[in-house]
């Protein structure tokens, strides 16, 4: 993903969402765990996303978080923030620099950045991939490590959605 793209994405919130689905960060189907019908994604002004799934089922209708499941589940940061921060620090950038060009407070960014470094796969971040400079392409690609966000650590198991950074070309 170049510069570009990211404020193309940025422009929209469905883009926004849109990448990330098709990144596998977030869900692109949902079952109700009270009945089992599917879910479908309803507009809302409950969520500071926008959207939310709901129950098909016309005497169930649950609500679920569009987050539910996925790494940005129990962050307060809105999702095209994510995707800011994501893109900046895939550039090496620092985190105070990050927390002013996001408008993000320190702590929030520090503690977002040990979330991601902790779902980096260890693959990826010993490989010694330099990521970002100028005129390099950064990719942000998902795999399917399955780190355990909950317990804080790097578990490797089955889990939620995970991604790797990578650089392409230069
Ligand atoms: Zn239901």
């Amino acid at each position: 993903m170049e510069f570009r793209d990211l404020f193309v994405i940025l422009g929209s919130f469905q883009n926004v969402l849109n990448f990330f689905v098709s990144h596998k960060l977030l869900a692109s189907c949902q079952q109700c765990s009270r009945c089992g019908s599917n879910m479908e994604l309803t507009e809302t002004t409950r969520v500071n996303d926008g959207y939310m799934w709901r129950c098909t089922n016309k005497r169930c209708r649950t609500w679920l978080s569009r987050r539910s499941g996925s790494f940005f589940k129990g962050s307060n940061i809105p999702l095209s923030t994510w995707l800011h921060l994501m893109f900046l620090w895939a550039m090496q950038i620092s985190g105070s620099k990050i927390a002013r060009l996001t408008s993000l407070s320190k702590p929030t960014v520090i503690h977002a950045l040990s979330e991601l470094r902790t779902i980096c796969s260890n693959k990826v971040l010993n490989a010694g991939i330099k990521l970002g400079g100028l005129g390099n392409t950064v990719e942000i690609d998902e795999s399917k490590f399955g780190a355990k966000r909950k317990y804080k650590r790097g578990r490797v198991s089955a889990g939620p959605w995970v991604f790797g950074v990578v650089e392409r070309g230069s």
